[in-house]
Parts: C-alpha cells; structure tokens; sequence
C-alpha cells in the first residue's frame, strides 16, 4: 500500500477511524489542503495497444498531508462529493491536467490527458463553460481531453446530466465510462450516453491469465464496444501476459502497473521525451 505510485510514503490508514469523524475532518481540511498546496495531482501513463507507444495519460489526485502523510483519493472523493466539495477538487486537478497537457502539446504533439469527473458534477450548470474556459485558458484541443464518469446506476438518469454530456461531447471532448462492467453496462445504456470510450473495470483485467470467464467477458466487449464504434481502454494490466492477452483482443488502450505507475509530472515528461514504448 505504502508503494502505491512506486514510491514509499507513510500512508494514513483509517481502518482504525469511526468513517463519519473521518469524513468531517478530512471535508474541514479540504479547502485549506488546496491553498496550501497539499494536492497535488499524479499522471499514470497510457499506451496505444497496437503502436505501443505511450500516448496518454490519466490524471490522479493525491493528498500529501503534513502529519498523515499519503492519503489516496478512495478516502476522500466519496466524503468530498457527499459534503458538497467535489466542485472546487474537480477543478483544481482539472486545471492543472491541462497545463501539462497544454504545455507538452505545444510543439506539435498530440498527447492526451484524462480526467475523473464525478457523478454528481454532472448535473452542474457550471460544468459545461468551465471546462470550455480551463480548455481555452490552457490552449488545449477540445480532443485531447478525456473525461472519465464512473458507470453507476444514476449516471444518465437525468435530463440535466444528458444535456451536459452532449453539450461535452459537442465541444469536441471525449468522455469515456469508467470501471465499465460492475454497474448497469446494458446496451441501452451504450446507447444513452455519448462515450466514444470505454473502460473495463480492473477487476475483469487482473485475472485475465487465469481465469477463462473474465477472457470471455473482455473479449466481448470488446467485440461489442468496438462494433457500436467505442474504443476500449483497459485499466489494472499489472503483468506481461494479460498485456499480450489484451493485445491480441484488439485493445485500443492500455493503462497498468506494468506499463507504468502514477507518477510526478516531471517524471512522465522525461518518458515521452524519450519518445517510450512498451
Ligand atoms: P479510477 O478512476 O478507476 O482510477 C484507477 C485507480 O487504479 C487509481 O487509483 C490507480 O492508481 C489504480 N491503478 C492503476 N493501475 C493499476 C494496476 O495495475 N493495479 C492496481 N491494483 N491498481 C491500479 P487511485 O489513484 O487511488 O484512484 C482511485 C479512484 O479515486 C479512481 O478510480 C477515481 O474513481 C478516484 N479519483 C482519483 N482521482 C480523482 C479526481 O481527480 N477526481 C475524481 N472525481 N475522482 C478521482
Ligand atoms: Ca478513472
Ligand atoms: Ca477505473
Ligand atoms: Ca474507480
């Protein structure tokens, strides 16, 4: 746990913790951990399955906390969209995404940032021009942004969250369903939600090797996403034979320990300097 990203860390474990006073000081901490410069956002590198070269990444917060150390985004984003202070983290992450990936795109390159939107923003009248406005402020193709929303049984629910998705998708931005297959992955749904992506959740991944169900599962919906025109991205791929397995699936995308952890900005710079491929 405490290597995580590839680096170790004291990580705060709050098994120990009641879960609401955990929830309260964390969400009462928020607000000051962002002016103060505790967050901070981690970028896992994403491979195209065919080329294999590195050619995205996805964004991830991380919380540095002076005393608790690490603290990973699983014990705080769900407090964070509960207590109403998810707006303000989007954002922030969202902001800096963009810089990087405006920055490294300038000189001609088309390098691709995702970023986790949560549910709950979704049915915000502010979503829409402020993702247009960070776009434009950091001179970013409306394309080369991703955004990722968690498949869950009130995604695409409501009029409200349509209307942003394909006000979204309107702007050019790519949306991509997340930990596809452990919610309502129905082929109504495909059809509801304009994703030009989909994600298959790590669970379906991370035995592939093993386990001749999850070959099947992946496979198909691959066949699937593909034959509705969605790519696919395949997330948890933590060794060489699922890689393989996935390759000779038709994967579009590949994203895993075994490719490369989350990691610094900088440190991912120099990999695409380096022009890498797995
Ligand atoms: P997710 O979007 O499904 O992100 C993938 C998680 O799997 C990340 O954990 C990543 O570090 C981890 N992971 C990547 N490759 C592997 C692998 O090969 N094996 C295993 N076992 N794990 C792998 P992380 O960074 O702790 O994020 C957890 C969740 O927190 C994310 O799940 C996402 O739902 C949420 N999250 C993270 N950052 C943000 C953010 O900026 N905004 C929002 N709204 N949610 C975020
Ligand atoms: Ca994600
Ligand atoms: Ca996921
Ligand atoms: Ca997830």
């Amino acid at each position: 746990e405490a290597a995580r990203d590839g680096k170790r860390w004291a990580t705060f474990n709050p098994a120990s913790v009641e879960d609401a006073d955990w929830a309260m000081s964390l969400l009462a901490r928020l607000d000051h951990a962002i002016d103060n410069g505790e967050l901070w956002v981690a970028y896992q590198p994403q491979f195209d399955g065919q080329t294999k070269a590195l050619i995205g990444a996805e964004a991830l917060v991380r919380w540095t906390h002076p005393e608790k150390g690490q603290i990973y985004p699983d014990q705080f984003i769900g407090p964070a969209e509960q207590g109403g202070r998810i707006e303000r983290l989007t954002y922030f992450v969202l902001d800096k995404a963009l810089a990087v990936a405006g920055n490294v795109n300038r000189g001609g390159r088309h390098f691709t940032i995702a970023v986790n939107l949560s549910v709950p923003l979704l049915s915000s009248d502010k979503l829409v021009p402020t993702v247009e406005r960070l776009l434009h402020k950091h001179k970013l193709a409306p394309e080369l942004l991703t955004l990722e929303v968690t498949e869950t049984s009130t995604l695409g629910s409501a009029e409200i969250q349509i209307a942003n998705l394909e006000a979204l998708s309107a702007l050019g931005v790519q949306l991509s369903i997340d930990d596809y297959g452990t919610g309502f992955s129905t082929l109504e749904y495909l059809r509801r939600i304009p994703a030009s992506e989909i994600k298959i959740d790590r669970s379906f991944i991370s035995m592939l090797n093993k386990s001749q169900s999850d070959r099947i599962m992946v496979n198909s919906t691959i066949q699937l996403a593909h034959s509705l025109g969605r790519k696919v991205v395949a997330e948890g791929v933590e060794n060489e034979e699922i890689l393989q397995e996935l390759q000779q699936m038709g994967c579009d995308i590949m994203q895993g320990y075994h490719l490369g952890r989350p990691m610094p900005w900088q440190d991912l710079l120099s990999r695409i300097s380096e022009g890498e491929a797995f």
